[in-house]
């Protein structure tokens, strides 16, 4: 049968790369046939950037897809999707681009195969404007497994921009059960962790990172950990994770050349007492990343502060494959309550 092709406006709402990436995971599992048009024209360097290029090539591998426009700097992508096939699967994207978008594009079309699926990823591991390793293990998919998800990874070498090169193992299994994530209280704080990741830089940068959120956040050093990591170039990052009742959130930065180490950690302590100040349950990124592995497994709802811009138009585009699935509830003072309708495509029962 032929279906109709869905046209999507990747300038629309936020305008960047998860236009895109939203698109080719539900085109794969929906079957619906998409054209992307104005790819990332929100960006200062518009269309598919490698990252982009190696989501475009993964999904077409991994659901035998025909495409058009999968080129780099491309504007416009034709998806017709095919039959997702899980196995083995090695995606390299050449750059430091991130490695974990790569995967958040995949995964959900992985589980709806039979098959036991691992994908080998090289590239960027810990970048900036998107999820590090961190965050992906620790958060996400921690949250996912905890509600039926089967996702592991294995980390073999960190990958920092410029030089990426970062390689990590990631096994995906069919779930039996999933149950709706319900993300509505907190709970009570259970345990909290300021860890660094360094790689060929002088010590003092973490000490001072970690002196930082001792001094600012009123953390005891036995709170903190300072790693040496290999990479194949330097490359640093502070890794806020706070675990209460409900889940494990992260708030990340990725160090740059110029930036000293107290602003670095500055930033990232900044949005864990914005976090902690708030009503929010869910913060500002996860609650744009649970959106799609939530409408294709068992929905649920969460409640979040000021949703972004991200979150909004991943709504937006979500709603448009599937005939408005998700509600964004306003409640009071700039919260809002996210409802999302489970379509039950990634579990077997
Ligand atoms: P885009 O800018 O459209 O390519 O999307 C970037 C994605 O990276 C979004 O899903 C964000 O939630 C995510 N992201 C950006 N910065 C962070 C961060 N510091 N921690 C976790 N996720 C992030």
């Amino acid at each position: 049968m032929n279906r109709e092709i869905l046209a999507i406006d990747g300038s629309q709402g936020e305008g960047g790369g998860q236009i895109l990436r939203t698109s080719l995971s539900l085109s794969m599992c929906l079957g619906i046939p998409v054209k992307i048009e104005n790819i990332r024209s929100g960006r200062k360097k518009p269309g598919l950037l490698r990252q982009h290029l190696t989501c475009v090539r993964a999904a077409k591998a991994i659901c035998n897809a025909e495409v058009e426009g999968d080129e780099l700097r491309s504007s416009e992508v034709l998806f017709k999707p095919g039959k997702i096939k899980g196995g083995e699967y090695h995606f390299s994207i050449g750059t430091a681009g991130s490695t974990t978008l790569v995967f958040q594009t995949i995964f959900p079309a992985l589980l709806m195969s039979d098959l036991e699926s691992k994908v080998n990823l090289t590239g960027g591991t810990h970048n900036m404007s998107a999820p590090s390793y961190e965050f992906l293990e620790k958060s996400f998919i921690k949250l996912l497994n905890e509600h039926g998800f089967k996702v592991s990874t294995k980390i073999y070498r960190y990958g920092f921009y410029p030089q990426g090169g970062g390689e990590w193992l990631a096994r995906v299994l069919p779930s039996n059960y999933l149950s709706p994530i319900m993300l509505t209280e907190k709970g009570s704080l259970k345990s909290r962790k300021a860890k660094t990741l360094t790689s060929r830089l002088p010590e003092h940068i973490s000490e001072r990172e970690l002196r930082q959120v001792v001094r600012k956040l009123n953390w005891c050093l036995t709170e903190t950990e300072a790693l040496e990591v290999d990479a194949f170039g330097p490359g640093n990052i502070i890794s806020l994770q706070l675990s209460h009742d409900s889940h494990t959130e992260i708030f990340d930065e990725v160090a740059r050349l110029g930036i000293k180490a107290e602003r670095v950690a500055g930033n990232a302590i900044k949005r864990v007492k914005e976090f902690l100040s708030s009503d929010a349950v869910v913060g500002e990124y996860l609650a744009d990343q649970l959106l799609l592995p939530m409408v294709l497994g068992a929905g649920g709802e969460y409640l979040v502060h000021k949703p972004s811009l991200h979150t909004t138009t991943n709504i937006d585009v979500i709603n448009r494959f599937t005939n408005n699935t998700i509600i964004l509830e306003e409640l009071e003072d700039s919260n809002f309550k996210i409802k999302v309708k489970g379509l039950n495509l990634i579990s077997k029962s």
